[in-house]
């Protein structure tokens, strides 16, 4: 029988990929929104705090006497990369890349709601306050993302196609 603990460390590592698919998807919208210097600003604040979640997801791992997985981070990187290439070349991909963003974060979000669960579960408080910490930065990115939409969009219609 799989112990919860052995799901944490399994969903920590995969949390781990996540993050890192992240940074690479967000480091790759920024590139192309010139147009855009509210959202571009967010972006790259968003994957400071990314760079500063992956390492303590590791630290999490690390914590558990277990490490990070080469294999699922090394596939997780693979899908990120194609996914961002995927929305090249696309006009309106400022509208599109901002709700894949928010529905990424709040996928984080949910992924997080699973893991402080999990934490709480194998008896690991204090890893489920550090969880909890992560899951309130992807809260306030879901929330900004949603909450400039309708301005992203209205600079959109009025610049077109530019980028
Ligand atoms: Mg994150
Ligand atoms: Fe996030």
């Amino acid at each position: 029988m799989t112990t919860p603990r052995e799901h944490l460390i399994d969903w920590l590592q995969d949390a781990y990929a996540m993050e890192v698919q992240a940074e690479k998807l967000m480091d790759n919208l920024r590139s192309r929104l010139n147009q855009y210097p509210s959202l571009s600003a967010k972006l790259d604040q968003h994957i400071q705090e990314t760079k500063g979640q992956a390492e303590q997801v590791k630290q999490c791992l690390h914590q558990l006497g277990a490490d990070t997985s080469s294999l699922k981070t090394g596939f997780a990187a693979f899908t990120g990369t194609a996914q961002a290439l995927s929305g090249m070349f696309v006009t309106d991909e400022v509208v599109k890349g901002a709700v894949f963003s928010h529905a990424f974060e709040q996928f984080e979000v949910a992924n997080y709601t699973v893991l402080i669960a999990a934490a709480q579960a194998a008896g690991e408080p204090a890893i489920a306050a550090t969880l909890e910490a992560i899951r309130r930065e992807e809260e306030a990115m879901a929330g900004w993302l949603r909450d400039n939409l309708p301005a992203l969009v209205q600079q959109f219609l009025l610049t077109g196609e530019k980028r």
